[in-house]
Parts: structure tokens; C-alpha cells; sequence
């Protein structure tokens, strides 16, 4: 599914693009023509990974073009496919504290609440806060947000004069912040991380890591996360 001009929607339960019985889950699984290569942000449980990549051939793209997945934290829904991924040649991508979880393979990758095995990661390039990293086209920042988990980040992009946010599960589902019973939450962390996106960053687009998509205005869903954080 098309969303912006090289930025497409290829998996994902909350649009019924994969399906995996309950409680299994897939997060919303991004694709970016960068016109060099494809880029991926998070890509689902793990089980889900043969649809996905259906779905890339079905936009006439190549998958042997899939050269980086940047993952938005460790949680299983967002990163159980990597390990597929990279045996398949691509580059993975976290942050520091999500990269060592990923590596592990343990209870910080939230498997267990989808009564699954997570399957280690054996290599995660990480970048640190305010890294960039330029792929084809496109140029991606990681902002280091943590909060619902050590490792989370957003991904800053530029695509066609907005500025595009891949927020995994620190902005989701229509300006919520994400669920709070995993290892490693951090209420006072979610609050300033997102306070720190409110003050420093100006987002046009959000592309949560669950539910709808936000073109435009994309402050006030940072807001509503700020503000539901607040009543906790
Ligand atoms: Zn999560």
C-alpha cells in the first residue's frame, strides 16, 4: 500500500496486510524506495516475513534490493523477522540497548507476552542518538526515545518536503503512547522523551509502529501522547 511517494505500507495486522493467529501480532512493517536500494522500518513477528515479502513484489519492487531493516525497538511484533532478514543479506539496524537485547534474545524482546521463542539477532549495527545514516536518496536520523523500552527510537526522514517520523511505539495509534507492562518501562523516560520530540522536532508525518497514519500535523499526536503519559 502506497503512503508517500517512495514510502509504502507492506505489513502489518492493524491493515490486514499478514495475519498471525492471536496473540501473536505484527506491527505496522514499512517499506522505503530510496532508489538505490530498499530500506524496511521493523518488520514484524517473524512468521509473517514470506507475506511481506510477497507484498514487495507486488509494487513491482525486488526484494534482493532490501539492503537495511532499522528497528524501532526490540519487541517481538517489531523485530521477530530480522534475523530472517539478515540471513537474507540485509543490514540490521537499532539502537545500543536494543541491539543487545535483539543479540540476547531474551525477555527484553517482550516474546513472551505472543507466547513466543525470540530468535537472536547474531549482527545489529547500532546507531547512537543523532546518528545519520544515508541510504540511496533518502538520509534517516535515529532519535533515541526511551521509555516504553530501553532501545526505543524514532527515524527521522525528509520525503517530498515533510518531514516523515517512524515513532515505533513511542507515538502510536492515533497519538497513544505504547503499552507499559513490558521489561525495561520507564514512565518518567516516556514522558521526556516525549517532551524532548514536542520541544526539538516539528514532525509533519507520523508512521507509528500500530494503527492509523498521521500526514500532517503530526505534533498533535505527541501532544496526546504527552498528555495521556500525564494522567499515569
Ligand atoms: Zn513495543
Amino acid at each position: 500500500m502506497r503512503l508517500l511517494r517512495n514510502i509504502y505500507l507492506v505489513g502489518g495486522l492493524d491493515y490486514h496486510l499478514t495475519y498471525t493467529d492471536w496473540p501473536s501480532n505484527d506491527c505496522n512493517v514499512y517499506l522505503v524506495d530510496t532508489r538505490d536500494t530498499l530500506v524496511m522500518v521493523d518488520c514484524g513477528c517473524g512468521e509473517t516475513v514470506p507475506s511481506i515479502l510477497t507484498h514487495i513484489r507486488e509494487l513491482g519492487l525486488e526484494v534482493r534490493d532490501l539492503s537495511h531493516v532499522l528497528l524501532t525497538h526490540e519487541h517481538l511484533p517489531h523485530s521477530g523477522g530480522a534475523e530472517a532478514l539478515r540471513k537474507a543479506g540485509a543490514n540490521v539496524i537499532s539502537h545500543q540497548a536494543a541491539a543487545q537485547a535483539l543479540n540476547a534474545g531474551d525477555e527484553r524482546t517482550s516474546a513472551f507476552h505472543y507466547h513466543k521463542r525470540p530468535v537472536p539477532v547474531e549482527v545489529v549495527m547500532s546507531l547512537a542518538d543523532g546518528a545519520e545514516i544515508e541510504i540511496g536518496e533518502a538520509v534517516f536520523r535515529m532519535i533515541h526515545l526511551p521509555g516504553h523500552s530501553p532501545g526505543s527510537c524514532a527515524y527521522e526522514m525528509e520525503m517530498g518536503g515533510r518531514k516523515v517520523f517512524f515513532t515505533g511505539d513511542v507515538v502510536m495509534n492515533g497519538g497513544m503512547p505504547g503499552r507499559c507492562d513490558n521489561f525495561g518501562f520507564n514512565a518518567n523516560a516516556m514522558r521526556s522523551s516525549l517532551l524532548r520530540l514536542l520541544k526539538d522536532f516539528t514532525p509533519d508525518c507520523v508512521m507509528p509502529g500500530h494503527g492509523p497514519m498521521c500526514f500532517t500535523n503530526a505534533t498533535v499526536w505527541i501532544e496526546s501522547a504527552l498528555s495521556l503519559m500525564l494522567r499515569e
